[in-house]
């Protein structure tokens, strides 16, 4: 039998492991877009600041030659057909399947003007988060503003104002890290992101990017103010890659449509991590987790379902933690009011969305925006 996986990421790589523990016979293929070997995307800035690769390629650099998976860095899927059990790539041979996992995790979500604008960087993969990396340590950006002072954007700036750059961050709440910490908590993170040397510019809109000469000049605000630096971050939220699903079956709204057991609309197809809308363990909510531990958990269960189990999702945890602040920063569970937010609007009828707070955010029901 063989098994293609589309994703390199934790849920990609956890899958193939558990996979191959299980059965030493099934053929296995890993495709990615990334030119890499599978990455945890949250040790990034942690390697950029010590150059250490190991807790950026966790399971080792050569995970793939280990579980004798067939891996094809650089490629790009264009299309699942489903009905003949094929993937297609840009510009390389179609892959056959006898199961598909799809975990193809997620992109930036920034919806505010111009943000595809040569200059407007991101986060969110290993290449961009090397091509801001190596802007700066060309000396071509000594300033930085970043839209989003949500988890991400905390991250990017403390990563930034290490390597010696005078970072800005917009958030258009009154407090950082809105989905994840109370009003009391951010303001002692707040207060050490001040110290580390970031400064902070909080209930400020930010309405997109300005541009000059076809690239990035600026950060408009809604108070007709222009932000400007050397470099601009967008981190305002992630959305899960599913474009390369359409005509194929498989069903996906914001992200992609799973069972109990974590299968697809179509048979002999799962998906897990960031690309899936799952259950969250306390609420039954559907939306997309995009964190680590869920895409990890998941890949496991859909490694025994593929091969014949009959695992239950237990669903999906909402925890997050920030390391590189020098303080004990973890939340768990809902926020406090979130759940009594979500309770209230249900009783006025608005069911179970979870709205972006953003009038312009298209990413509702199912929103993973990070209160930015
Ligand atoms: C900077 C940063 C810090 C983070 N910190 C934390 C943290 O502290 N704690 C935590 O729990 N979570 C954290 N996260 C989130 C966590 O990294 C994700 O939840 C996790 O990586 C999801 O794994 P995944 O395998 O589903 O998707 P991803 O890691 O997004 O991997 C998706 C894979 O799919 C591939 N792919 C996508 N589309 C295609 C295509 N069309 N063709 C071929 N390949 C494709 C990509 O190349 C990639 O290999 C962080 C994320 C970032 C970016």
């Amino acid at each position: 039998m063989k098994v293609v996986i589309i994703g390199s990421g934790p849920a990609g790589v956890v899958a193939a492991e558990a996979l191959r523990a299980r059965d030493r016979s099934l053929e296995l293929a890993m495709i990615t877009q990334e030119p890499y070997p599978p990455y945890s995307p949250p040790a990034m800035a942690d390697h950029f600041l010590n150059g250490r690769d190991e807790p950026l390629f966790w399971r080792g650099r050569d995970v793939c030659e280990r579980l004798a998976v067939d891996y094809h860095p650089s490629s790009r899927v264009t299309s699942v057909d489903a009905a003949g059990h094929r993937v297609l790539l840009d510009g390389a041979p179609a892959l056959a399947w006898d199961r598909l996992l799809v975990a193809s995790g997620s992109r930036l979500h920034a919806p505010v003007e111009n943000a595809e604008l040569p200059g407007v960087h991101d986060f969110k993969s290993l290449a961009a988060a090397e091509e801001i990396v190596s802007r700066v340590r060309r000396g071509e950006a000594r300033s930085a503003v970043i839209v989003g002072a949500g988890f991400i954007g905390m991250e990017i700036a403390l990563l930034l104002a290490d390597l010696g750059v005078r970072v800005a961050i917009i958030g258009r709440r009154g407090w950082v890290m809105p989905r994840m910490l109370d009003t009391e908590t951010a303001e002692i993170a707040g207060r050490a992101m001040t110290a580390r040397g970031v400064e902070l510019r909080l209930g400020v809109e930010a309405l997109g990017f300005a541009e000059r000469d076809g690239r990035a000049a600026g950060v408009r605000m809604a108070s007709g103010e222009l932000a400007t630096a050397d470099l601009y971050v967008a981190a305002t939220g992630v959305k899960p890659n599913v474009s390369f699903l359409a005509g194929s079956g498989i069903e996906a709204a914001w992200g992609i449509t799973v069972d109990d057991h974590l299968r697809t609309t179509v048979p002999d197809v799962w998906a897990a991590g960031d690309a899936v809308e799952a259950a969250d363990r306390a609420t039954g909510e559907r939306y997309v987790h995009a964190i680590f531990p869920n895409a990890v958990d998941q890949a496991r269960v859909v490694a025994a379902n593929m091969l014949g189990g009959d695992v239950t999702y237990a669903g999906a945890e909402s925890m997050n933690s920030l390391k590189h602040l020098g303080l004990p920063i973890m939340a768990v569970g809902a926020l406090a009011g979130a759940l009594v937010a979500a309770l209230a609007g249900a009783l006025a009828g608005e069911g179970s969305e979870r709205p972006c707070s953003s009038a312009s955010c298209a990413a509702k029901p199912g929103a993973m925006c990070f209160g930015w």
